[in-house]
């Protein structure tokens, strides 16, 4: 497939797409606007939400063990949902890394930068790799962090700690808050970053994930263990929302597997000659870029309200450069003697 027909290369190499990013979505308009929203409603939901929303539901019916078991903390059915887990995401995460970075099986077609890590060893990166490295911070913290968050939240439902609601008694309240767990991901994710992007903890916990500037799909979770915490802890408003174990681990699926879009470093994913999925990659991106741009994907209006949002745009790249330009002189102008 031509991805010059959809964006265009800098004689660096680097691929942009032509249509710029919405910094707000169509739900905050005011007047409201319902033609919009409804044709937003598809992007929202597709490919990766109800993807996520599915593998949640899957995985509380077959995976998550009976109530009775959960009651008390034990060995057995812990490690059973550590391995499911890192199994889960060795199979997600590794289907993408084969096919994009393994097989190069579009090449550098739509991949926004065209370098590929492996092909030039970085002593950044623990063993020179920045794969290595991501793998490892992956499988020794991410996902241990993210079961012991599940298995407490999980041991709170069975003792009567997190309030749990039935499908059968509250079926539109919960549906709703379905259709709302990404939105709640994405605003505790924008305090949470905007909170390690604070210099001090930038320089101990953040660079760690920002090593990765030019990310590939195992950059997602490779992160320092401080950041897994703080990012899988978004289960824990379920401590406080009357909800489902369900939508808790939905909460939990949309942060641990819905990393990966914003790292896959590639636009679209070609299926066949003529067909290619829109990976919804290019808002992170230019913050793993750019470092001061987008700190959430526009599905909350921080970005856009802070000035902080950039839409991938030569235009977006000049009113970056301008912003940047005023914080250099603030810090240089000295303040007044009192
Ligand atoms: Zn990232
Ligand atoms: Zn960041």
């Amino acid at each position: 497939m031509e991805d010059l027909a959809h964006g265009t290369r800098d004689k660096r190499g680097h691929w942009r797409p032509n249509k710029p990013l919405v910094g707000v979505a169509p739900i905050y308009a005011l007047p409201p606007q319902p033609l919009k929203v409804l044709r937003w409603l598809p992007e929202y939901l597709f490919p990766w939400n109800t993807l996520f929303a599915l593998s949640a539901v899957l995985y509380t019916i077959f995976i998550v063990p009976p109530v009775e078991t959960v009651q008390v903390v034990a060995w057995g059915w812990v490690l059973w949902l550590l391995a499911c887990n890192a199994i889960g995401v060795f199979l997600f995460y590794g289907a993408f890394e084969l096919r994009l970075y393994l097989q190069r099986a579009q090449q550098g077609r739509f991949k926004y930068n065209p370098a590929f890590p492996a092909d030039s060893p970085n002593k950044t990166f623990w063993f020179g790799s920045q794969t290595r490295e991501c793998i490892l911070r992956t499988f020794l913290s991410g996902v241990p962090v993210w079961t012991a968050i599940e298995v407490g939240m999980l041991w709170a439902y069975a003792n009567g700690i997190a309030p749990w609601l039935g499908w059968a008694d509250h079926p539109i309240w919960l549906a709703v808050l379905m259709f709302l767990v990404p939105v709640i991901h994405e605003a505790h994710f924008y305090c949470i970053h905007r909170l390690i992007h604070v210099p001090v903890l930038y320089k101990w916990v953040h660079s760690v994930h920002h090593n990765s500037v030019n990310p590939s799909p195992w950059s997602s979770l490779s992160m320092h263990t401080v950041e897994h915490i703080l990012y899988f802890s978004v289960a824990l408003w379920y401590l406080i929302i009357p909800s489902n174990p369900m939508i808790m681990v939905f909460a939990l699926h949309r942060a641990g597997y819905g990393a990966i879009p914003g790292h896959f470093g590639f636009d679209k994913m070609e299926l066949g000659r003529d067909r290619a999925v829109d990976l919804h990659a290019y808002a992170h991106y230019l913050h793993h870029k750019y470092f001061e741009v987008n700190y959430g994907d526009g599905l909350m209006p921080f970005d856009a309200l802070f000035g902080t949002f950039h839409d991938g745009t030569a235009e977006g790249d000049r009113l970056m450069q301008e912003r940047f330009q005023q914080k250099k002189q603030q810090r240089k102008t000295p303040t007044a003697p009192i």
